[in-house]
């Protein structure tokens, strides 16, 4: 899972955003726990968004065939199904994406001996600045989500569902099966679980320097 980092991320103050409603609502009366440890932070703290919706451009692969459309379709339910938990909207222009997700084969995976292993998708994300009020410079990121055309069927919808739960903030894996941000791909396809929404509540808890202006 790798990122981009911006040159001077410290120059963005740290500290939580508020929460947004979706998730300022979640109570899981059961306390099934969540698997925040496992979340990574960056640079830049933890990959929180602030400004809502969050925007989202499906890559449509092109000519238009039976297989890119069922393919688009899995990607609207994924929205769709995070889209409960935090808001989420589709854009029709790529410039206007926060998180872009794409039919396309990912980069190799270079093992420690060398060889080079494929993946089924890869989820990255980079900082950049943006301007606020006042030429006001923001931290503000994106994501880019690469999904193989190799993944077909029950496969795709839950790599794209565990993918855009990376790119909305879960940063990490889960170790329990039933999860969807669990660690390895299953053949059963999971959606989002109480595990996974309780994650989601505790990283829009923690502070990070995306979405604040510079100090300076
Ligand atoms: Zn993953």
């Amino acid at each position: 899972m790798p990122g981009i980092s911006h040159p001077s991320p410290e120059i963005f103050p740290l500290q939580a955003h508020p929460l947004p409603a979706t998730l300022a609502q979640w109570q899981d009366p059961d306390s099934q726990g969540d698997y925040f440890s496992e979340v990574q932070t960056t640079p830049a703290g933890y990959l929180v968004w602030s400004n809502f919706p969050v925007k989202i451009y499906i890559e449509v692969p092109s000519p238009p065939t039976n297989t890119s459309v069922a393919w688009v379709n899995a990607a609207s339910d994924a929205i769709e199904a995070w889209g409960a938990y935090l808001p989420l909207q589709t854009v029709d222009r790529p410039e206007n994406a926060d998180i872009t997700i794409a039919r396309r084969r990912p980069p190799p995976e270079r093992s420690a001996n060398g060889s080079f292993r494929a993946r089924s998708a890869l989820t990255r994300y980079e900082f950049y600045t943006r301007q606020g009020e006042n030429n006001a410079e923001i931290l503000a990121h994106r994501f880019e989500i690469a999904i193989s055309p190799t993944q077909t069927g029950d496969y795709v919808r839950t790599a794209i569902l565990h993918e855009l739960g990376h790119a909305i903030g879960i940063w990490g894996h889960s170790p329990v099966e039933t999860d969807a941000l669990y660690f390895s791909q299953v053949r059963q396809p999971q959606g989002i679980s109480v595990r996974d929404v309780n994650t989601l509540k505790r990283v829009y808890e923690q502070p990070t320097r995306l979405g604040w202006i510079s100090n300076k």
